[in-house]
C-alpha cells in the first residue's frame, strides 16, 4: 500500500464538538496504526462563517487529546500551506480548466434570479428545485448564452461563480470502506458552485484539489459529508485524477442519548453534559460552554469513550490506551449505524482510569486543588490519600469535595449521625479511647484497630455503639474509607486533637 496519509479538516466556524474530536481520533489512529502521516488542514475558504479563535482551539483540544499531528498549520510539512485561505490562489485555474473542459460553466445570476427560478419550480410542482440540467438553460451563464455575451459580461466586471457540469443520467459509485457501494444518479445532483464570486473556492473545490495536492490517501470524514462524496468523485474523474481518487471513509453519526436524532453542538450543556473537549468561550457573546477537561476528565478516558463511539475491537476489552487503540484500530470495525452517546458510560469510563491512575500521579493532580485552598501537604502524605480515596471517586474534584478533612480538621458534624449515633454515654467512652490511643507507640492501622477492638471488649459494647461516633469525631461525616487507615494517616496528635475538639463541640 501506498504511504497512509490523512487529514482532519476543519473549519473554524466554532468550537469541536465531539462528532469532531472523534473524526480526528479515528484519523489518527487509522494513520498510526499504517504508519502513515496525519495532517491538519483548515478549512477556511467561506469567510462568512470565520469565528474568531476557533482554529485556536481546535489545535488546543487535539493537543489536549493528545492527538499528534504530522503537518499542520503549526509546525508546516512538505505540502504547505495547510489553511485554505493561504492557498487562494492555487484553486482558480483548476476551475478555469474545469470551464476550458466543458465540465463547468461560468454563471451570472443573481439572488433574485435564483429565486426566482426556485419559485417558478416550485409552482410547477418541483418540491426542491435545483440548478441542474432541467433547469441551467433558462439560467443566465455559459451554456445559456452565445460566448460573445458571456466575453462582454466577464471583461465589463460583473460578477460570477463557477458551477459544475452534471451530466443527466449517470450512475456515480463510491466504494466506501464502512459503506460499500454507494451509488447514486447524477439526476439527483446539482450544479453545485465550485468558484465563489468573491474569488474563494468552495468547500467542494478547494477539499479535493488539497486532498489531490496533499497526496490524501484516505478520507475519513462524518456521515453529513456523503452527499458530498459524489460531486467530489466527479471532480476527480473531471480533473483526470481518477487514479489517485483518495479511499473515502463515512463514519456514523453520533446520536443523542435517547437516539433521537444527531448530537448536535447546542445538545450538550441543555442535556446536562459538555459536548465539547475543552470549554469554549465566545468572544462575541461572551457565552461559556463547558469542556470535558474543565469538568475533571482525563483525556485519556475521555479518548476511550470516543474511539467506543462507533468502532469496538471485537473483544470485551474496553480500557484502552492510545497505544492500544493504535494496534486495535480498523476502519472495518467502525459500523454503519448511528452510536448512541452515553453519558453514564463516559463517567464510567473516568473511574476506570482514575482507579488505574497511580497515586504520586494522582497526587501531583489534586496538589492543584490543594494550593488552590491554601494547603501545602507532602507529596507522600497526599499521594496515600489518593490511594484511599480514589475506589471511591469519579473525578479527581470528588478526592477534594469527599477528603477536605484529610487536610482539614472538620468545622461541622454531620446533623443525623449525631442524632442517631451521638448518645449520652459516648462522650464518656470517646475520652476513655482517646487515652488509650494516646498510649500506642507505634501507631499504624492495625495497632489502632487492635487497640479499639479491645476496648470495645473490655466495655462490653458492640462496634457499632462507638465506630460512627469516632468518625465523626475526626471526619464529620459518616462514610468515607476504612477508618483505622485515615487515623494512620492522620497522625495521632492529630487524631487526638480532632477528638477533644469534637468533645468540647459537640453537644
Ligand atoms: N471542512 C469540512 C468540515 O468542516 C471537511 C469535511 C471533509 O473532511 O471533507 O468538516
Amino acid at each position: 500500500m501506498a504511504e497512509v496519509r490523512v487529514r482532519f479538516a476543519p473549519s473554524p466556524t466554532g468550537p469541536l464538538h465531539i462528532g469532531g474530536v472523534r473524526t480526528a481520533l479515528y484519523n489518527y489512529l487509522f494513520a498510526k496504526k499504517n504508519e502513515g502521516k496525519m495532517i491538519l488542514r483548515i478549512e477556511d475558504t467561506d469567510q462568512s462563517r470565520f469565528v474568531l479563535g476557533a482554529e485556536k482551539y481546535i489545535i488546543d483540544s487535539l493537543k489536549w487529546c493528545g492527538i499528534e499531528l504530522d503537518e499542520s498549520v503549526i509546525d508546516g510539512g512538505d505540502y504547505g500551506p495547510y489553511k485554505q485561505s493561504e492557498r487562494q490562489a492555487i484553486y482558480k485555474p483548476y476551475a478555469e480548466q474545469l470551464v476550458r473542459d466543458g465540465f463547468a460553466y461560468y454563471a451570472f445570476d443573481t439572488t433574485e434570479e435564483l429565486t426566482a427560478m426556485r419559485e417558478r419550480m416550485r409552482a410547477a410542482g418541483i418540491p426542491s428545485p435545483q440548478y441542474n440540467g432541467v433547469t441551467r438553460n433558462t439560467m443566465q451563464n455559459s451554456l445559456s448564452l452565445s460566448e460573445d455575451e458571456v466575453n462582454k459580461r466577464i471583461e465589463s466586471g460583473e460578477s460570477y461563480v463557477i458551477r459544475i457540469k452534471i451530466p443527466r443520467n449517470e450512475e456515480v459509485k463510491i466504494n466506501d470502506i464502512i459503506r460499500g457501494w454507494v451509488v447514486v444518479n447524477t439526476n439527483n445532483m446539482d450544479d453545485k458552485v465550485l468558484f465563489k464570486s468573491d474569488g474563494m473556492p468552495t468547500y467542494h473545490l478547494a477539499n479535493v484539489i488539497d486532498d489531490y495536492l496533499m497526496n490524501i490517501s484516505h478520507v475519513i470524514r462524518g456521515e453529513e459529508w456523503l452527499p458530498s462524496a459524489p460531486t467530489h468523485a466527479l471532480l476527480y474523474k473531471y480533473l483526470g485524477w481518477q487514479d489517485t481518487m483518495p479511499k473515502f471513509a463515512h463514519l456514523p453519526l453520533i446520536l443523542k442519548p435517547d437516539g433521537n436524532g444527531k448530537l448536535s453542538k447546542r445538545d450538550g450543556d441543555r442535556l446536562g453534559f459538555p459536548v465539547f473537549p475543552i470549554e469554549w468561550r465566545n468572544s462575541e457573546t461572551g457565552d461559556v460552554s463547558s469542556g470535558y477537561k474543565e469538568n475533571g476528565y482525563i483525556s485519556a478516558a475521555f479518548i476511550n469513550m470516543l474511539a467506543f463511539l462507533g468502532w469496538n475491537p471485537g473483544t470485551s476489552q474496553e480500557i484502552f490506551s492510545m497505544q492500544e487503540l493504535i494496534n486495535a484500530f480498523s476502519l472495518e470495525r467502525v459500523g454503519k449505524a448511528g452510536a448512541k452517546f452515553d453519558f453514564d458510560k463516559t463517567k464510567w469510563f473516568n473511574q476506570q482510569y482514575l482507579r488505574s491512575t497511580s497515586k504520586e500521579k494522582l497526587a501531583q493532580e489534586l496538589q492543584v486543588f490543594l494550593k488552590e485552598h491554601g494547603i501545602a501537604k507532602k507529596d507522600d502524605f497526599v499521594a496515600s490519600v489518593c490511594d484511599q480515596l480514589k475506589e471511591r471517586a469519579t473525578f479527581l474534584k470528588d478526592m477534594w469535595e469527599q477528603g477536605k478533612y484529610y487536610f482539614i480538621a472538620p468545622n461541622t458534624y454531620d446533623e443525623k449521625t449525631i442524632r442517631k449515633k451521638w448518645q449520652a454515654d459516648t462522650p464518656k467512652y470517646l475520652l476513655e479511647l482517646k487515652n488509650r490511643l494516646q498510649e500506642i507507640l507505634e501507631f499504624n492501622s492495625k495497632n489502632i484497630e487492635k487497640e479499639f477492638k479491645i476496648f470495645l471488649e473490655e466495655n462490653k459494647i458492640g462496634i457499632g455503639k462507638l465506630l460512627p461516633a469516632f468518625r465523626l469525631s475526626l471526619t464529620g461525616v459518616a462514610i468515607g474509607p476504612s477508618l483505622f487507615n485515615i487515623v494512620e494517616l492522620l497522625g495521632k496528635e492529630e487524631t487526638i486533637a480532632r477528638m477533644e475538639r469534637a468533645l468540647s463541640r459537640i453537644k
